[in-house]
């Protein structure tokens, strides 16, 4: 497993590609120092018995990066290596995406230091419940809405949102997004993100005159965003030829089946060992022979010392900030052509709008309509996007990154400084 130090600060990358972005748009330093930074950051202590009866504290972080465009929305992962930056990052990263995609979300990110592999269901529990207590000042409905991240999930939601209605005295459906559809969650959500990477990753090819179908597709990551997209792109003919999660990697060049590999993933918890494929090194992923990749595990995975072997002519980031800006400056000298991550992973966002949406008007839609809209989104927003990348000769990130931050500002210069 690779170190923060030898990848690099996620938040150094957020910072290097919002300076590129908005040196490119000139914007003013006004209006920088009003967007640049997060509005609010909290680090929270979480004190929790575990099972065997001892107290373990656990460190807790939520960001509010930007409010100017609606409340701030984002994730909430648990994980061993969250940090503050990370978080900050993260954060930071969604109130570019929600201003890409339109919606009328800022951005925020949360977050826990733990291992939540190794903690009984009881124990992330009792974490998740003392964690949201400690963070609920800043969320609500109107203020704040947490999601799932890496390795948090719907039940995790239903935790929160349950947690925080209790002490408000009436259940809030809306405080969350990610939930179970039992509880206000919405149809349509838990694929979402995958779903839009597979519409921009076919607006990719229609732009660059590539078909889908037969593409060969590589995959590094298997849980939610990067599963759920490799089941799409095989439904549409492509052969994926390489998938890997944290415990290992799998090759077969005439592609996997990968409805099978999902069911022994759920099984299992893991993709090694899967029939008719071969083991891999983790690294060798990034560099296999292939159409299109698709990093969609965590941050820096491609970088300068192995962005020189990406032979894929289209990367696409279904995970957040996967590329260094070293790495992106490799990747645009060999023309590969980088769907960058606000808009390639903008898919979960958008849904989970539309289930704030229908938790506020306690009004359900059908699950073709929620496709219909997210589709009908996320390719006017790579449309956007590929017209600031033609028109300035820009590449694809800082075209996202100025339709993004051009929206907040605008948002911000309109609004004024209070008081
Ligand atoms: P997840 O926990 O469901 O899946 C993460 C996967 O990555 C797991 O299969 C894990 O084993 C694998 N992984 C971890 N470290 C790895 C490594 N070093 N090499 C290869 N695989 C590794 O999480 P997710 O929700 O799918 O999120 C994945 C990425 O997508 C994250 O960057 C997240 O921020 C981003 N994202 C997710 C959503 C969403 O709605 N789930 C939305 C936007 C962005």
């Amino acid at each position: 497993m690779l170190t923060k130090e030898s990848t690099g600060n996620a938040y150094d990358v957020a910072m290097e590609n919002f300076e590129a972005a908005a040196n490119t748009m000139g914007l003013d330093e006004d209006t920088r120092q009003m967007i640049k930074c997060p509005e609010r950051v909290l680090t929270v202590s979480v004190p929790v018995r575990m099972d065997d009866g001892h107290i373990h504290r656990f460190e807790g972080y939520r960001v509010q990066h930007s409010t100017a465009r609606g409340p701030a929305k984002g994730g909430i992962r648990f994980h061993p290596q969250v940090t503050l930056d990370e978080v900050k990052a993260l954060a930071t990263w969604m109130t570019w995406k929600c201003a890409v995609v339109n919606i009328p979300f800022g951005g925020g990110k949360g977050g826990v230091t733990c291992d939540p592999k190794h903690m009984s269901r009881g124990e992330l529990e009792r974490m998740t419940r003392r964690y949201t207590s400690a963070i609920l000042p800043l969320i609500g409905p109107e203020q704040d809405i947490p999601a799932p991240d890496v390795y948090t999930n719907s039940q995790t939601m239903a935790w929160i949102m349950d947690t925080y209605s209790m002490t408000k005295g009436y259940s809030i459906a809306g405080v969350v997004t990610g939930k179970p559809i039992s509880l206000g969650g919405s149809l349509g959500r838990n694929e979402a993100t995958g779903r839009g990477v597979f519409y921009t990753v076919e607006c990719a090819c229609d732009h660059l005159k590539m078909p889908l179908k037969g593409a060969a597709i590589a995959v590094q990551g298997f849980g939610n965003a990067g599963s759920v997209a490799a089941q799409l792109f095989h439904e549409a003919g492509a052969k994926i030829v390489a998938v890997s999660d944290s415990t290992g990697s799998i090759y077969n060049r005439n592609g996997l089946n990968i409805p099978e590999l999902i069911q022994m993933k759920t099984m299992c918890g893991h993709v090694e060992g899967f029939p008719e494929s071969e083991p891999i090194l983790p690294h060798e992923l990034i560099g296999i022979d292939c159409d299109i990749l698709v990093p969609a595990a965590l941050e820096n995975m491609i970088r300068e010392d192995n962005a020189g072997t990406v032979k894929a002519r289209i990367v696409a980031e279904a995970a957040n900030g996967p590329v260094t800006p070293g790495a992106d400056r490799i990747l645009e000298s060999k023309g590969c052509f980088v769907i960058p991550d606000i808009l390639c992973n903008a898919g979960g966002v958008t849904v989970s709008y539309f289930e704030w949406v229908q938790d506020e008007q306690h009004l359900f839609w059908e699950a073709q309509d929620i496709y219909k809209r997210l589709e009908r989104v996320m390719k006017t927003s790579f449309r956007d996007v590929l017209k600031i990348h033609m028109e300035r000769k820009t590449p694809m990130r800082i075209a996202a990154n100025i339709l993004g931050i051009g929206r907040v500002a605008e948002a911000v210069q309109i609004r004024g400084i209070y008081p």
